[in-house]
This record gives C-alpha cells, structure tokens and sequence, in this order.
C-alpha cells in the first residue's frame, strides 16, 4: 500500500467526522481501515477524542452561558463605575451647600456693596442674593431627581433580566 492512501484514508477519517463521506468514499475507507492497523488505530483515537470531547461539553442551550457571564460581568462593570460617581456627587453637594452657608454673610455684603456701588434698587440686589441662596438647593434637588430616576431606570433592568 502506497503512502498516498494512507494519506486520502487520514483525511477522509477527519472528513467523515466533520461533514461527512460520499458512499463511494465511506467503502474506500472501510476497506482501507480493515487492512491498515495504522490507519485504523488513528480513527479509533479520533473517535475517543471526540467523545471525550463531547463529555466535556456543558450541556447549556446555545449561547446562555456566555449571555449571563457577558450580563453579569456588564452588571459588575457598571457598578463599579457608579459607586464613586454618586459619592462624588453627594460630596459635591454637601460642599456646595456647607460653602453656601459659610459664604452666606460674604455675599450679602458683596450685593450689599455692588447695590450701593451700581445703584441698583435694594430689592434687586436682594433678589439676587436670594436667587444665590438658591443654587445649592437647586442642586440638590437636581441630584435628588437624578437618583430617582436612575434607581427607576435600575428596576427596569432587573425586570428585563428576570
Ligand atoms: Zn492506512
């Protein structure tokens, strides 16, 4: 027997296990196996390696396990990232209002000043001392809504997910 069969019956064992034989091919290599031991022994150990191969396999519908650990792993990604963003946000407005009220007395004497300075009408610069006083409570009525609705958006992620 010539190198040349041994080589067409190597390949068509792989062949057969992937796509299949046409029957002339599957009688080729049939009469082929019976009288190599070499060749026969290769597809023997093709077989056992693709059994074990199946064994191995978890037996998971298509695609579900990398589609959870992808889930998962987002989920985990966008919490870390979350968590020191919304410290930074409260800290930002517990310092904005802290400087507020600090600053509050400062300010007044700054209108106080540019009134007197500009001659602008008291209730104006009052007004504006006013609209001042306000910028931490807008802001923290902002963050306030902004946690609202994120906690919102989370629950509709964990109702798509269920
Ligand atoms: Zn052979």
């Amino acid at each position: 027997m010539n190198t040349n069969a041994h080589d067409r019956a190597l390949q068509l064992i792989a062949q057969a296990r992937v796509e299949g034989l046409p029957e002339s091919d599957v009688n080729w290599l049939r009469t082929h196996l019976e009288d190599c031991e070499f060749c026969a022994g290769h597809a023997r150990q093709t077989d056992r390696a693709l059994g074990l191969l199946r064994t191995a396999a978890i037996p998971l519908p298509d695609g579900l396990a990398s589609r959870t650990q992808f889930r998962v792993r987002l989920r985990a990604q966008e919490l870390r990232e979350r968590e020191p963003k919304r410290r930074a946000l409260w800290l930002a407005c517990a310092v904005s209002w802290a400087f507020g009220i600090v600053s509050a007395p400062y300010i007044w004497h700054l209108f106080q000043w540019f009134g007197e300075r500009t001659g602008v009408p008291k209730l104006v610069w009052e007004l504006g001392f006013g609209l001042w006083w306000t910028i931490p409570a807008v802001f923290f009525v902002v963050v306030v809504l902004m946690e609202k609705m994120r906690q919102g958006s989370e629950s509709d992620w964990m109702r798509q997910s269920r």
